[in-house]
């Protein structure tokens, strides 16, 4: 907590090391940083992606392209940072990383084809409880960096559900199932759905079938980290 409550009150010191920040870095240091682990292409994330799914699920839930930066390992400092930005607050730290996931994105090609941004929502009493969705800030820098809109209106939670922590792949597919609601009007389209990450997809899997019902023609993913199975 100490170090999260110095980066609010100094904010040009790493988030992990605690050391000044060169100009050009945010949050964190690049030696830092280069302990995150990106995947090599966006080849390699869809790749792994893909068979996350169906190595939880017997299937795959058809997506257009899967974008993913980093391997996401238990108790790494990713994890470290990934957490001060979903549970206290460090808000700009969200937008950082999908900037940086969009430049890559935009760099890779394949972006074209897009024609918005949603980000998975949170119910609003988990918003409350939060203060802010953390899928969202990350949306918002992907779409500043794709220069496509942000269309948080377009998917909304109907029902509470309780934290994904913990729970078996099926029971995660249960817990979730239902509790996406579609805005009118998104029919024929291609979306970009945004987490922050992805642990089994079954979060992904509920908001794309949502959607699909609801006539969206193409659905692609993008997350800051996929889990890697250890
Ligand atoms: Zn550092």
């Amino acid at each position: 907590m100490r170090e999260h409550l110095l980066h609010l009150l100094f904010p040009h010191v790493c988030l992990l090391c605690r050391k000044l920040l060169l100009p050009g870095e945010e949050h964190c240091c690049s030696a830092c940083r280069a302990q995150f682990d990106p995947f090599g292409s966006p080849q390699a994330a869809e790749e792994l992606l893909r068979s996350t799914i169906v190595s939880h699920f017997g299937e795959s839930f058809p997506f257009e392209r899967g974008w993913c930066r980093y391997q996401f390992h238990r108790k790494s400092p990713l994890q470290q940072v990934l957490h001060s930005m979903k549970y206290e607050g460090l808000f700009t730290l969200g937008k950082s990383f999908g900037r940086q996931l969009g430049e890559w994105m935009v760099s890779e090609g394949g972006v074209d084809d897009i024609e918005c941004i949603v980000p998975v929502p949170l119910h609003p009493l988990k918003k409350i409880e939060r203060s802010y969705n953390q899928s969202e800030k990350i949306a918002e820098g992907i779409a500043q960096s794709l220069r496509k809109p942000l269309r948080r209106e377009l998917l909304a939670r109907k029902r509470y559900t309780v934290s994904q922590t913990g729970l078996s792949a099926q029971e995660r597919k249960k817990n979730i199932e239902g509790a996406f609601q579609v805005a009118k009007g998104v029919a024929g389209r291609h979306l970009l759905l945004v987490d922050d990450v992805i642990t089994t997809g079954a979060t992904l899997a509920a908001a794309a079938s949502a959607l699909r019902q609801a006539g969206v023609k193409k659905i692609s993913l993008a997350a800051v980290a996929l889990a890697i199975k250890e």
